[in-house]
C-alpha cells in the first residue's frame, strides 16, 4: 500500500497529529519524534486542559496548529502563541476536523476514555492512518470503527503494548490465528490477600509496579479492567471471538503478548517495559527505526514467570469477557460505567471493590441494543455514565 511507504531521508517524512498530546502516551509519542526530528514532523497538537504543557510542546515541536479542548482556556494559549505562526483552535470538534486535514498522514489517538471517539472518527473518514492508543474508541465502538477502517481505507495500528505486540508477532503471517495469549502485569495487588482488598486506597492502587501510565489506566489496571478492555480491544483488531484469547499474569511485563497458531507454533514479542517501543513502531512501521531503549539481558532476568489471572479477586476481567460474548452496545456500557467508577473511587466516594459492583449493577439497568449505531453509543455512554452516577451517590 502506498500509504505505508517510507524513507529514512527527510525527503519523505511522515506528518503526524497527535490527539491528547499532553498525556501519557502523547508526551512519549514526542519524545519518539524528538529523536527523528528527519523522519516525523508535527502538524497537530491537542489537549484537553493542560494548556501549559500544550504552549511549551508547540514551541518546541511548531505544529501548524493546536487545539485546547477546553474552550475557557482558548485566549491563554492564543496569546502565548501570538509571536508564532501556529494556528491556535478551541474545542474537541477542531481536533477531528484538523487531525482530518490534508497534511496529516498518521493520527495518534491518544485522548483519555470515551472523548476520544469522535476526533478519531474524523480523522477515519479522511481515510488517516490511525496509531490508536484509546482503547475505549474500540471497545466502546469496534463494530463500527472496524468498518470504518475499511470503508474509509484508515488502517489502525495498535499502540497499546500487548496490541503492538501481537500485530508484531503477525508481521509476516499469513495463516490463521489459533489463540492470542495476552500478558497482564497483574497490578500492585497480584499477591494481596482478597480480605485486604477492603482497603486498599487510591494511593496504594496508583502505584504501578512496571508501567508509568495515566491515573485511569493505574486504576483500570489495578482492578484488571485495563486487561478486560484489552481483550475486547484484541478481538477487535484481530478479528477474533474473545473465546480465542486468553489472559495470562507476568508479573515482569517483558513478554507484551503472544500469538499461537495453528501448527502450534507460538511467537511473543519481548522487551523491558517502554511504551516509546509501540509507540514508534506504530508512526515508523513496517520499518523500524533507533530507539534509545534499554536491551533485554536474559542472564541478569533469571526468571519470567505466569499465572492464570484470578477472576475472584479482579471480577473486572470477567465482566468486561461477559460483555463482549452478550455484544452489542453491552461493552460500550461496561466502558462508560468504568470511567464513573474509577473517578469516584480516586475521588474517594466509593471503595476499590465497588469498581466492579457499580459496573455490574449498571450495565444491568442500561438498555441492551444488539447493533447498535454511532448515535446509539454515544446515547449508551451517556445512559451507563447516568446510571453508574446514580449508584455511586447511593453506595
Ligand atoms: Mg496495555
Amino acid at each position: 500500500m502506498e500509504k505505508w511507504k517510507m524513507k529514512s531521508n527527510s525527503l519523505n517524512k511522515r506528518h503526524i497529529a497527535i490527539l491528547g498530546s499532553t498525556g501519557s502516551i502523547g508526551k512519549q509519542t514526542l519524545d519518539v519524534i524528538s529523536y527523528h526530528r528527519d523522519a516525523f514532523e508535527v502538524e497537530l497538537l491537542t489537549a484537553n486542559n493542560n494548556a501549559d504543557l500544550l504552549i511549551e510542546q508547540a514551541l518546541k515541536f511548531t505544529p501548524n496548529s493546536v487545539v485546547i479542548c477546553n474552550t475557557e482556556l482558548y485566549e491563554k494559549v492564543k496569546n502565548a502563541l501570538a509571536h508564532t505562526d501556529i494556528k491556535v483552535f478551541a474545542g474537541v470538534e477542531s481536533a477531528g476536523e484538523l487531525a482530518g486535514a490534508e497534511d496529516v498522514q498518521i493520527v495518534v489517538a491518544a485522548m483519555v476514555g470515551f472523548s476520544g471517539l469522535k476526533p478519531t472518527i474524523a480523522a477515519m473518514k479522511r481515510g488517516k492512518i490511525i496509531a490508536l492508543a484509546n482503547k475505549e474508541t474500540l471497545v466502546a465502538a469496534g463494530s463500527i470503527i472496524s468498518s470504518l477502517s475499511q470503508q474509509y481505507n484508515a488502517p489502525i495500528i495498535p499502540v497499546d503494548s500487548e496490541h503492538s505486540a501481537i500485530f508484531q508477532c503477525l508481521q509476516g503471517e499469513r495463516t490463521r490465528i489459533e489463540k492470542i495469549i495476552l500478558t497482564a502485569s497483574g497490578g500492585p495487588f497480584r499477591n494481596w490477600d482478597i480480605s485486604d482488598f477492603e482497603k486498599i486506597t487510591p494511593k496504594n492502587a496508583l502505584a504501578h509496579p512496571n508501567w508509568d501510565m495515566g491515573a485511569k489506566v493505574t486504576i483500570d489496571s489495578a482492578t484488571m479492567m485495563n486487561k478486560g478492555l484489552e481483550v475486547i480491544e484484541a478481538a477487535w483488531l484481530f478479528n477474533l471471538p474473545v473465546d480465542q484469547i486468553e489472559v495470562i499474569v507476568h508479573p515482569q511485563s517483558v513478554v507484551h503478548s503472544m500469538v499461537q497458531f495453528t501448527d502450534g507454533s507460538l511467537k511473543a514479542q519481548l522487551g523491558y517495559p517502554d511504551m516509546r517501543v509501540p509507540i514508534q513502531f506504530a508512526l515508523s512501521y513496517p520499518d523500524r527505526i533507533e530507539l534509545n531503549t534499554q536491551r533485554l539481558d536474559f542472564v541478569q532476568l533469571k526468571e519470567l514467570t505466569f499465572f492464570a489471572p484470578d477472576m475472584k479477586k479482579f471480577p473486572c476481567l470477567r465482566i468486561a469477557y461477559d460483555a463482549f460474548r452478550k455484544g452489542g452496545n453491552a461493552p460500550c456500557a461496561i466502558s462508560g460505567a468504568n470511567e464513573i467508577a474509577v473517578n469516584a473511587f480516586l475521588n474517594g466516594k466509593i471503595k476499590f471493590i465497588q469498581i466492579p459492583q457499580v459496573i455490574e449493577n449498571t450495565i444491568q439497568k442500561c438498555t441492551f441494543v444488539s447493533a447498535p449505531t454511532l448515535d446509539d453509543i454515544f446515547e449508551t455512554n451517556s445512559q451507563a455514565q447516568r446510571i453508574a452516577a446514580e449508584i455511586v451517590g447511593a453506595m
